[in-house]
């Protein structure tokens, strides 16, 4: 039986622990195939005819950039997730996991819908900062269930929160939150014993070690599992108790957080249910944000 699996965005982080897991895929980059281009991922799908497509590519960053860049962030999310679909669809791909991203859920909504389940895509606008990557990523969805119903197929996808790992990267301005935290922490143990750190730190995030994402991505590959759910960790903390639990990783106790009330906040909170995952894989066990700082951190270390 064809059991070949074929891995959009091979370099990304995820992709970095997704490679251990599943060390016989075959893990494409830009550099292998520009997956905006038809030509180009028609000859891919058609030459290594792959069982499985994992969908991780996808042209992401941060908040400057999306707001400098909405319409490349638009361009080739869309293009690159429905060109690899549809290729995939036609050579008889019996398996597809697209990624979307919880920051595409709707940007405002009332209180008491939090957590946001899996129903609530579509309930509203994303967030301004990001709005052409949500829509674009949104569209994954939309291709997913409308690809099952009109084709019969059993393709999924998965929402996973923020995420850091120590395949992150520590550039300033391109890492995410926690990364560029743990890299913030090590500067500061250098210098002045002094961490600033924008807005209040009373907003929420759910952030979770990328090696988890590789882990669930692994489990539904082993039990064949085509539901599509949100992948967050069930901890919705505030950006002060995450810069704190950060400290205690980092052993840096020491160092005096400073908060820039000139800049801002962002959203007060995303945080999305886990509910649906846990029931599919009770027994999944996430990392705790301290042992995935400190994974970070030692890594980071070692190369600094
Ligand atoms: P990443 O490190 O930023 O890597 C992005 C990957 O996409 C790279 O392998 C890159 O290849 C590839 N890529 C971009 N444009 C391409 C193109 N035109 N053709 C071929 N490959 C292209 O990604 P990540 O942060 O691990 O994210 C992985 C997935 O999780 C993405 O779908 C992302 O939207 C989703 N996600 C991420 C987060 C997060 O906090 N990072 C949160 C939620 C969801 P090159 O290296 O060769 O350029």
């Amino acid at each position: 039986m064809n059991s070949k699996i074929l891995v959009t965005g091979g370099s990304s982080m995820v992709g970095s622990h997704l490679k251990l897991l599943l060390p016989d895929a075959t893990y494409f980059t830009s550099k292998h195939v520009d997956l905006t281009s038809q030509t180009d991922v028609r000859r891919m799908i058609k030459y290594f005819q792959p069982q499985t497509v994992i969908h991780l590519a996808a042209r992401v960053g941060g908040i400057l950039d999306n707001i400098a860049h909405p319409a490349e962030y638009f361009y080739q999310n869309v293009m690159m997730n429905t060109i690899l679909m549809e290729e995939s669809r036609k050579e008889g791909v019996e398996k597809f996991i697209g990624i979307l991203s919880t920051c595409i859920y709707p940007d405002t909504m009332p209180i008491e819908s939090y957590p946001l389940t899996e129903e609530d895509l579509f309930s509203g606008p994303p967030t301004p900062t990001n709005f052409s990557y949500g829509y674009a990523k949104r569209c994954l969805a939309v291709q997913t269930e409308a690809y099952n119903k009109e084709y019969g197929l059993n393709y999924s996808y998965l929402t996973p929160c923020n995420l850091y790992s120590e395949h992150d990267k520590f550039v300033p301005g391109k890492a995410h939150f926690v990364a560029d935290l743990v890299r913030k922490i090590v500067e500061a143990k250098k210098g002045d014993k002094k961490l600033t750190l924008f807005g209040s730190g009373e907003p929420l995030r759910q952030n979770m070690y990328a090696g988890d994402l590789a882990k669930v991505i692994k489990i539904c590959i082993d039990r064949n599992i085509t539901d599509s759910f949100n992948v967050a960790v069930s901890d919705n903390l505030s950006i002060r108790e995450t810069a704190e639990i950060a400290l205690r990783a980092c052993e840096a106790e020491e160092i005096e957080i400073l908060w820039d009330s000139s800049k801002p906040d962002g959203q007060y909170r995303k945080d999305v249910s886990n509910q649906k995952m846990l029931s599919i894989m009770p027994d999944f066990k996430f990392t705790s944000l301290e042992e995935g700082i400190k994974i970070t951190y030692k890594k980071m270390i070692q190369n600094d």
